[in-house]
């Protein structure tokens, strides 16, 4: 039998975003370690590094020496082509929501052609808009309704453990059937489809609502490949070009 390709499990990034507790960040680099993952990305963690992570991660210390730390999470995502954010809520916005199984079989598949990302919340308060607005489906642990919130780092260690299940099940996986875009590309789109909306009066920026976050929900429910995103800046750019033009016709035309 085919073995699996430990390059799968080292395109797979586990982020965690606003860590309070460093007890946690060593336990998930311990998580992780058992299964084989390496890639830990930490987002604004309140302590690191701390002398309680090392003790918890006992001896998984060198994922928590390779973690990187960011300001963002669009910086830890940086170069993805797909991100899961990971909770225990389920948020009506969101398209999908995935079992751990499901998620497991898609991030392997994505991550044969690039990196991948879980996305895990703060301990408090979870995954906030922001951050589940940069991620393109939801997984969630179906646990005890009446008490589901698991520590962080026991639901790193089960999502690990069916990356882990999935990946030694099945060693040959099929090839993505896109070329996904990278999520920094969708990211400029969604910029430039911000300014192009807002340059049609579409979008007014007094008064945005939920707009922005809503088609950001839309585009995540496809897959877009780098060839659709680049269709899509060429409309928004034509789209602008025509607009400046009446403009220019109704500032400038006869009177
Ligand atoms: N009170 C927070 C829970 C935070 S637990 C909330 O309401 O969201 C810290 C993190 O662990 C969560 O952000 C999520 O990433 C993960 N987590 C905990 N329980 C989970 C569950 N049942 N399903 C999926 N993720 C879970």
């Amino acid at each position: 039998m085919t073995p699996a390709d430990p390059k799968l499990l080292a395109n797979i990034r586990i982020v965690l975003a606003r860590t309070s507790h460093p007890g946690n960040i060593g336990a998930a680099a311990r998580a992780m370690k058992t299964m084989g993952l390496s890639q830990l990305m930490l987002v604004q963690p309140h302590i690191f590094p701390n002398s309680q992570a090392d003790a918890m991660a006992a001896g998984a210390t060198d994922v928590l020496a390779h973690a990187r730390v960011c300001s963002t999470l669009a910086e830890a995502l940086e170069g993805t082509s797909l991100a899961l954010g990971v909770s225990a809520r389920q948020r009506d916005i969101v398209a999908e929501v995935l079992t751990p199984p499901q998620a497991a079989t898609r991030v392997l598949s994505e991550a044969q052609a690039s990196p991948v990302a879980l996305v895990f919340g703060n301990e408090t308060n979870g995954l906030s808009n922001e951050e589940l607005s940069l991620c393109q489906g939801l997984v969630s642990i179906a646990a005890n309704p009446a008490y589901s919130s698991l520590n962080l780092a026991a639901a790193v260690q089960v999502l690990s453990y069916e990356l882990r299940q999935a990946w030694l099940q099945y060693p040959v996986w099929p090839q993505p059937e896109i070329d996904a875009a990278k999520l920094d590309e969708i990211e400029r789109f969604y910029v430039h489809l911000e300014t192009t909306l807002t340059e049609l009066e579409f979008l007014n920026q007094g008064s945005p609502g939920k707009l922005m976050l809503k088609l950001r929900w839309l585009f995540s429910r496809t897959r877009l490949a780098q060839e659709e995103v680049n269709i899509l800046r060429g409309i928004l750019t034509a789209a602008q070009g025509a607009k400046r033009q009446a403009n220019a016709a109704r500032n400038h035309g006869p009177q």
